[in-house]
């Protein structure tokens, strides 16, 4: 199973110029100080799946760029890159660029359109379309009150099982029947 490496970002929200946040390991933990930038980390990888200026808590996309919450942009682009690894591929490049409010998308540096960029995430099961597959600040309430089924319903979609679901239902039927 694959696991993302590092996360490169170039005037993305508080980090200023081109910084390397990371290596991460398989499971891992950001602590800090309130505004030190925790959920900052996640806008970083959120915006490099491809996800909207809504969900990355700004208006406009220039919005995100170093300065821009002051009225001051260090510069009119910003970038944020996926460094994601695994076993068969070794590493792979994904990453978004802003320029004003256009984004352009990359894959191991050649580029490429939204469509196919978030069918590749999507092949190696970043699934950007489920939603839930980042669970935000303020989020792990509503996720907690959920009744049971509805919470299970959103992790097999997470977890993808639920594409398992029929095969598995075919194999305990067949078990019986033996
Ligand atoms: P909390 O513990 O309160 O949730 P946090 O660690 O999650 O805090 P973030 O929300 O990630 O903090 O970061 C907020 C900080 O990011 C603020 O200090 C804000 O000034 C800074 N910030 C947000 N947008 C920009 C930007 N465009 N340019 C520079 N800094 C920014
Ligand atoms: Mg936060």
């Amino acid at each position: 199973m694959g696991y993302l490496k590092q996360l490169d970002v170039e005037n993305f929200k508080s980090w200023r110029g081109k910084q390397v946040i990371g290596p991460f390991m398989q499971f891992n933990c950001i602590i800090g100080t309130n505004g030190s930038g925790k959920s900052n980390v996640m806008d970083a990888l959120s915006f490099a799946m491809g996800e909207r200026a809504a969900a990355l808590r700004v208006r406009h996309l220039r919005d995100l760029v170093h300065g821009a919450h002051i009225g001051q942009p260090v510069s009119h682009t910003a970038r944020v890159a996926i460094r994601y690894c695994d076993e068969r591929d070794g590493e792979t490049v994904f990453s978004r660029t802003i320029t004003g409010d256009s984004s352009a998308y990359h894959i191991n540096g050649a580029h490429v359109t939204h469509a196919a960029y978030i069918e590749e995430l999507s092949k190696i099961g970043i699934v950007t379309k489920a939603q839930n597959c980042l669970v935000f600040q303020g989020a792990v309430e509503s996720i907690a009150l959920k009744d049971p089924k509805e919470r299970t319903k959103m992790l097999e979609c997470i977890s993808q099982s639920k594409e398992l679901a029929a095969e598995y239902q075919k194999k305990k039927e067949d078990l019986l029947k033996a």
